[in-house]
């Protein structure tokens, strides 16, 4: 499910959220395959990614969940 665009960087590093729909940004849905939270499958933290809000401002980060067996390997 990944992919290769979810992967882009802000300028400074940031993981950015391109990509991502608003219910992946909203920690709604599974950051990796957009799925709800299920029984057998709960959504837990699963880092942060970022929207550039403008030159010379720092992007807007968003907590952002994900299904355990989904979780890409962050450390935020
Ligand atoms: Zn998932």
């Amino acid at each position: 499910m990944a992919d290769p665009q979810q992967l882009a960087e802000l300028p400074g590093g940031y993981p950015s959220a391109a990509g991502l729909t608003d219910d992946q940004l909203h920690g709604v849905t599974c950051r990796c395959c957009d799925g709800p939270a299920t029984a057998g499958a709960p959504l837990t933290r699963a880092g942060h990614v970022y929207t550039s809000t403008g030159p010379g401002r720092a992007p807007l980060g968003w907590p952002v969940v994900a299904h355990p067996d989904c979780t890409i390997s962050e450390d935020q």
